[in-house]
């Protein structure tokens, strides 16, 4: 892997002494403000659509930026969350969604995923997303399913007692963003996940 060992050089020779301040601080300092919930697709890119530095985005990259619904046992997304809101302290939750998602285009499309088994349990936790997604006014189901779909995320949010626990003190606000390859544009969906507004 050429590129990523010469990524580590050019990191080391040009970014980091730039940055040197900040990363001397932040080897005693962990203290994110956001905990951001994206597709682990290579084109979706949390700091760099928000221009985040290091030390301010708490991430968690699942296929499909699926967050499963709470339950009794534990697993690495549960502990990422719990540990983002209730020790970190987050004070926002970003669900990003985007646009040509290889999961939602998996579901709305019925592929084959006999040869993925794994890939077809995980995309079970957005059965409830698909369910709701019904051929509307034009749009590609696909659009419409990656919408719903991080709509019913921050539902399943909402299910873990960290998470509920923080939304009714009021210390944490839910957002649910779709990110969109070709323009670059991003939009926060409402509650209704159907109505979006440009972030920025
Ligand atoms: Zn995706």
């Amino acid at each position: 892997m050429p590129d990523l060992t010469e990524g580590v050089t050019r990191f080391r020779r040009d970014v980091y002494p730039a940055k040197a301040e900040l990363f001397a601080e932040l080897a005693a300092t962990h203290r994110p403000t956001t905990l951001f919930i994206s597709c682990s697709d290579a084109r979706v890119v949390p700091e760099l659509i928000t221009q985040s530095e290091p030390g301010e985005l708490f991430v968690i990259r699942t296929a499909g930026n699926l967050v499963p619904a709470h339950t009794p046992g534990s697993d690495g997304v549960a502990a990422s969350i719990e540990y983002a809101v209730a020790v970190l302290g987050v004070t926002d939750i970003v669900v990003c969604g985007h646009s040509a998602c290889g999961a939602m285009t998996a579901l709305a499309e019925n592929h084959d995923l006999t040869a993925a088994p794994a890939v077809a349990d995980w995309l079970r936790h957005a059965d409830a997303s698909r369910a709701r997604v019904t051929a509307e006014t034009g749009e590609r189901e696909v659009d419409a399913l990656v919408r719903e779909n991080v709509r019913a995320q921050l539902a399943n949010l909402a299910t873990h007692p960290s998470v509920a626990r923080a939304l009714a003190a009021r210390t944490l606000t839910l957002h649910g963003w779709v990110y969109d390859i070709p323009t670059g544009t991003v939009e926060e969906l409402d509650a209704t996940g159907r109505t979006a507004t440009l972030v920025a």
